[in-house]
């Protein structure tokens, strides 16, 4: 018997999904994890139980949340695809079979990240869904990462916080994002998320009840104006995306103006622009602040109008007006419109021009292996985030070196190798002579110049190193040196 809390996800949000093939693909899983352990001790089948139940909650059709039960099978159990094949089909079969390949990624540091992306968007031309069930395993195994080895924790949230996060953003999953970076940011920076945690414990709890107030003078305003409120909520800024804010503001909380913010979903897009002009009737638009993501949605499609108000006892408050559509695309991106689709309310044509920027960068893929110098300039091109704040700096070999923005020649060479990095005496860029703390640029060619009799690295190298690898060997030789 499947679990009461996988039947009712599934009758809830995916009313259209067979519970008795639900029924068989669990017992069909379980059977093949019998006796597997989780390493927190707990039967095997609760994850992919727990993946099942989020590709439910995403309201995604029954092949995916089949798949789900499945995804781990191939990889760990006698069980085959052909068996899987045999007996959910193929269209069943293949999305594990991509789940599978995918697994066989691991994440080792920056030096690895644009290839372990190029597999990604490959996986993801060929079948998007997999990139989503993907998603959905990941999400569990954040939240169980208490139970692994700590080398293995902090390896799985940066992967998730480097990659599949962005990915999520790209997809338009909002809620998908916000989720995958918190659950990491814990593990990845660990003080940092102390310290941005407690910031706005009370603040948070506070906002809320001011929130709670506000919304009721907006809906009561809303009724005399005959507009229907769907819904009225106030959201907190997730924590991982407002300590990236924090960053840029002096870490000084005062400066954001987001970190909570009201959100009115009422049934067009006419009465988003009236409820935008009535709110500004009740309290003044701080200057600057009025956002028509409505008619400029931005890249990854995402829309709303944006105001922020001057609002009772001068506290300042952000108000995110938009239809129930908008909403649902913001929160569910990607899986929004296969849910569309579903209900045959919007032709597979939407879903397929969402991925097209997929197959635009598989394309530059293959064009990029004859010249490289158009790869990088499509990428900036496609103004894709996950490249962003990255430069990618070739080496006289022709292969492709991902830094962050700023980086020198110290931190090429490390890239490259530490012992490189050790040894590094000159660099030339692009066939020119220049100094060690040069500043790089995306699609320079860099050589290193090394001196085998040399020792190790000099300390003051430290005051121009941009990546964390070479600072680490840097301060570490120096320590060294002071013991000895
Ligand atoms: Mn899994």
């Amino acid at each position: 018997m499947a679990p009461a809390k996988l039947l009712e996800a599934v009758k809830e949000y995916s009313p259209k999904t067979d519970l008795e093939t639900v029924e068989l693909a669990y017992d069909f899983a379980a059977k093949a994890h019998e006796g597997q352990k989780r390493a927190s001790g707990e039967p095997y089948i609760n994850h992919s139980v727990e993946t099942a139940i989020t590709l439910a909650k995403l309201r995604l059709p029954e092949n995916m949340i089949v798949a789900g039960l499945m995804h781990d099978v191939p990889e760990d159990t006698p069980v085959t695809l052909e068996d899987i094949e045999k007996e959910f089909g193929e269209d069943v079969a293949s999305m594990v079979a991509g789940i599978t390949k995918l697994g066989k990624i691991k994440y080792r540091g920056m030096e690895r990240y644009v290839e372990n992306l190029r597999k990604m968007f490959v996986a993801m031309a060929s079948d998007i869904r997999v990139i989503l069930i993907k998603f959905a395993d990941r999400l569990h195994n954040l939240s169980t990462l208490d139970a692994l080895p700590s080398r293995k924790r902090v390896r799985i949230a940066l992967e998730s916080l480097e990659i599949y996060a962005p990915i999520a953003n790209r997809l338009g999953m909002g809620m998908m994002q916000g989720k995958l970076e918190d659950l990491s940011f814990k593990y990845v920076y660990p003080k940092e998320y102390a310290w941005v945690s407690g910031l706005v414990k009370d603040r948070y709890r506070a906002k809320e009840r001011y929130l709670k107030k506000v919304g009721e003078k907006i809906e009561a305003e809303l009724v005399k104006n005959r507009i229907k409120t769907l819904d009225i909520h106030g959201r907190m800024k997730h924590l991982y995306s407002l300590y990236k804010k924090l960053l840029k503001y002096d870490r000084n909380l005062d400066k954001i103006y987001d970190l909570a913010a009201l959100r009115v979903i009422v049934p067009s897009v006419a009465d988003c622009y009236a409820t935008l002009g009535i709110i500004h009737q009740m309290w003044k638009p701080l200057k600057g602040r009025i956002k028509d993501y409505i008619a400029q949605p931005k890249p990854n499609g995402y829309q709303s109008l944006h105001t922020t108000i001057f609002c009772d006892d001068g506290e300042i408050v952000e108000v995110q007006i938009r239809t129930e559509q908008m909403h649902e695309e913001a929160e569910y991106g990607i899986a929004a419109h296969w849910h569309y689709v579903e209900e045959g309310k919007e032709s597979p044509e939407a879903v397929n021009q969402q991925i097209a920027w997929v197959k635009d960068l598989i394309k530059l893929q293959q064009e990029s292996l004859k010249d490289k110098g158009h790869l990088i300039e499509s990428f900036e091109k496609l103004k894709i985030d996950v490249f962003q704040k990255r430069i990618f700096v070739f080496t006289p070999s022709g292969d492709v070196i991902d830094l962050p923005e700023d980086a020198t020649p110290v931190d090429f060479a490390y890239a490259i190798h530490s012992d490189i990095g050790d040894r590094c005496t000159a660099a030339r860029i692009n066939n020119e002579i220049a100094p060690l703390d040069a500043r790089l640029y995306s699609g320079d060619m860099c050589e290193i110049v090394v001196d085998k009799n040399r020792k190790g690295p000099n300390a003051d190298w430290l005051k121009f190193v941009k990546t964390h690898h070479a600072k680490d060997r840097i301060r570490l030789y120096a320590k060294k040196k002071r013991l000895s």
